[in-house]
């Protein structure tokens, strides 16, 4: 995504994020290594562990409220299985709209180069990876609210652990489209 995209109405906590001087955008807690490095793309698996054990938001690292937001696709949602940690409301919303590893999950298998992903899945020891829900990278998105879930370490394709978060009853799904390089709240 470009820069000029961007929404001015960042949550404080997100505004207040290190910015990725390639592509301008916040650095997302979980996104975030150790070593002051990030990668858009694979989340720090340690810090998505502390995500699920502190009750923290993996956008801004700070505390979850009362509302939590999971966002995935729609088998996500349906068996209500994320790989991607639990969000403030306003921080998923966003991660909808700025977050370059949703728009690159938005494109059509046929255009992603299958190396790429592959790449990254290499790169990093100790990444979580969404090899459960490979099959599902869909071009549209559900920000799935609940006030509570569990955690379940699940073993991914290659043998290593990958988190699988499992939000409590929904109290509303918001669905999402990317279609024409942005993101459209379905009504
Ligand atoms: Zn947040």
């Amino acid at each position: 995504m470009s820069p000029q995209t961007h929404d001015p109405h960042l949550p404080a906590a997100l505004a207040d994020r290190p910015v990725d001087s390639e592509h301008g955008l916040p650095i997302p807690f979980v996104n975030s290594y150790d070593d002051g490095t990030h990668d858009f793309r694979a989340p720090n698996r340690r810090r998505s562990i502390q995500c699920a054990l502190s009750r923290l938001c993996g956008m801004c690292g700070l505390s979850l409220e009362y509302d939590i937001a999971f966002l995935g696709g729609p088998k996500a949602a349906e068996s209500r299985s994320f790989t991607d940690p639990p969000m403030h409301v306003a921080c998923a919303e966003a991660a909808l709209q700025l977050c370059p590893h949703l728009a690159a999950h938005a494109t059509p298998p046929e255009q992603r180069a299958a190396t790429e992903v592959e790449g990254r899945r290499r790169l990093r020891p100790g990444v979580t990876t969404a090899d459960l829900f490979a099959g599902d990278r869909p071009s549209e998105w559900v920000l799935f609210l609940t006030h509570n879930f569990e955690i379940e370490r699940a073993t991914g394709e290659g043998g290593g652990l990958v988190l699988v978060f499992h939000p409590g009853e929904a109290s509303a799904e918001r669905r999402f489209r990317f279609e024409a390089g942005v993101m459209q709240e379905l009504s």
